[in-house]
């Protein structure tokens, strides 16, 4: 099946504290946004890449296109209020008939073995949601107090979160529920199954300085 991929990074980014959003700070040397589209390039050359940007960073990301000679294809569309709308607004560009992707901009080190399994699930079952493992203990709160929970009921999500295309386009007709915080939640919500699959523990979201640091540290390694 042809592939898409819907790459998100239209937040204004206010964890950061940052003055430059954070999909545009350079990690070993690049913009991180470069780095992520390119492991769906290297992937498969001949996906469709759709970037989903606020309007008011359209020029200074063309403007870092060019300075890096930046020339890997993708179509441009801007985002919403809320990452719901952003990739519903992604969704107006697909080509349909494939399976689509949707990756958050400032995930730059998902893996090509990753990217396989995903893209192989959803062609399979319909959806595909990559999983890490919980390391950490994990308590519930409850009011005042808070109690253990069994870590191994749960699993943390990652991106990139593959569909038919179909399947998701249906769910995207749903109004929005401040309860969707990612695709297998809109999905979920429309009735479909959702399969989940390993990811890779790299696949880190870089929301704060800290998580710059583990990039860098993440790119000297390889
Ligand atoms: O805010 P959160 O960390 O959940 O954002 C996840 C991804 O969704 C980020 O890549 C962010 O740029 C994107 N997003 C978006 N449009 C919004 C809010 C977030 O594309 N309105």
């Amino acid at each position: 099946m042809k592939t898409e991929v819907i790459i998100v990074a239209g937040g204004k980014g206010k964890r950061m504290n940052s003055v430059i959003p954070k999909q545009f700070l350079v990690l070993g040397g690049k913009p991180i946004l470069m780095r992520t589209i390119e492991c769906f390039y290297h992937y498969d050359s001949s996906i469709h890449i759709i970037l989903v940007l606020p309007q008011n960073q359209l020029d200074y990301w063309a403007n870092l296109c060019a300075d890096y000679k930046f020339e890997i294809p993708h179509e441009v569309v801007v985002g919403g209020a809320e990452r719901f709308f952003s990739v519903k607004n992604g969704l107006r560009h697909i080509w349909g008939n494939s399976l689509v992707a949707v990756h958050d901009g400032v995930r730059p080190f998902v893996s090509t073995d990753t990217l396989a399994r995903c893209f192989a699930a959803a062609e399979k079952q319909g959806t595909a949601v990559p999983y890490g493992d919980i390391t950490e203990s994990l308590r519930k709160i409850d009011g005042q107090s808070s109690r253990t929970v069994n870590r191994n009921l749960y699993k943390s999500i990652q991106t990139p979160q593959v569909f038919q295309s179909e399947l998701l386009l249906k769910a995207y007709e749903q109004e929005f529920l401040p309860a969707f915080t990612d695709d297998a939640s809109v999905v979920e919500a429309a009735g479909g199954a959702i399969t989940l699959v390993p990811g890779n523990p790299e696949n880190i979201k870089i929301t704060s300085f800290f998580d710059l640091l583990v990039g860098e540290a993440l790119l000297k390694s390889k």
